[in-house]
């Protein structure tokens, strides 16, 4: 089996920025992209226009900003591999990285897996029903988007990211509805309070949304409330799920350590995982920001993780 300096798996911004670092300081390294799960690339993929990384200043589309990372890495030599990995086998050094087709020796892993934000499965929030179409996971990634412009948009959550969200969304909706299932939020006190506070927003208690509806953009919301059983039609311009990320780390259960919500604990101030010569980066490890751009910058990882020393400054 081949032997390498460094394997990343993952292709998001975080994968490929390690890539980018990597080659330049001669590590010839490999990337495992993902193909079988899912589209290489992460969560960008499904992104339309990303507004908010530095240096585009017309925005960019999600897949093309993905296809220059790619571009980047490919020029200073990084070996693509289209295949997910599957396991990583720590009990010997160099380790394992086994994907569904290859498997590589890896002298140092670096995980930039990723996450995702989850959806519900609601008649017409599908793929191919009104998903990108004015239904999305991302408030701070499509919010600003003229579709949302002046309209009354609907976040389904009851945790920080939904009071967050809903916050961000009320610079560009008429009003904002936090649709929650119980009649608690989940959310922190301090993000509480600021969504009670904001006469945009109102929260729709013990609420779920059974369907949404529209030609071609997203034009109503039916609410169910779950105590009484009471529904009712709305108009509505968006439909924005906040219902926590989950990231993609359940093959790293028992060789590195995670948090209890998936993600990958790293040393304060690092990347550096609790196996030696195993990193993370990106949305695996970062709960907090989520964000591409931090993402592309955890996949720099500080300098501090010995893999590259000045080379790749
Ligand atoms: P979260 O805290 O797990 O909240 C998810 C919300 O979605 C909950 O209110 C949950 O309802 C609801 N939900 C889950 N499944 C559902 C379903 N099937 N139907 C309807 N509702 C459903 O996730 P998060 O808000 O993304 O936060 C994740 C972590 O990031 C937290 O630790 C949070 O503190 C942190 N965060 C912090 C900030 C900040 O401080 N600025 C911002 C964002 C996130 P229930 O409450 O009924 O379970």
């Amino acid at each position: 089996m081949k032997e390498e300096n460094v394997v990343i798996i993952g292709s998001g911004p975080a994968g490929y920025t390690a890539a980018i670092y990597a080659a330049r300081a001669n590590l010839k390294p490999v990337m495992f992209t993902g193909f079988f799960s899912g589209p290489a690339g992460g969560q960008l993929m499904t992104t339309t226009e990303v507004e908010n990384y530095p240096g585009f200043p017309e925005g960019v589309m999600g897949p093309e900003l993905v296809d220059s990372f790619r571009k980047q890495a490919l020029r200073f030599g990084t070996e693509m591999i289209a295949d997910d990995c599957v396991e990583i086998d720590l009990t010997t050094h160099p380790y394992t990285v086994i994907g569904k087709k290859e498997k590589r020796k890896a002298k140092a892993i670096i995980v930039a897996t990723g996450a995702y934000a989850k959806r519900l499965d609601i008649p017409g929030t599908r793929d191919g029903e009104l998903w990108q179409k004015g239904v999305t996971a991302c408030a701070v990634c499509d919010g600003a988007m003229p579709i949302f412009r002046n309209r009354e948009l609907y976040v389904i959550g009851g945790g920080d990211s939904a009071v967050e969200e809903a916050t961000f969304l009320t610079k560009f909706g008429s009003k904002v509805y936090i649709v929650h299932r119980r009649d608690e939020l989940r959310a922190s006190k301090i993000m509480r309070e600021r969504a009670l506070s904001n006469p945009k927003i109102e929260i729709l208690w013990d609420s779920v949304i059974e369907k949404v509806e529209g030609n071609g953009k997203v034009e109503t919301v039916l609410i169910k409330n779950v105590k009484s059983g009471k529904e009712e039609l709305r108009e509505a311009g968006g439909v924005f799920f906040a219902v926590g990320h989950k990231p993609n780390t359940d093959f790293l259960a028992g060789k590195v350590e995670l948090y209890e919500n998936g993600y990958i604990k790293t040393q304060p101030g690092t990347t550096r995982t609790s196996a030696e010569f195993v990193f993370a980066c990106g949305d695996a490890m970062d709960y907090i920001y989520r964000q591409a751009i931090t993402a592309a910058g955890t996949g720099w990882g500080g300098g501090r993780h010995r893999l590259y020393g000045c080379a790749g400054c």
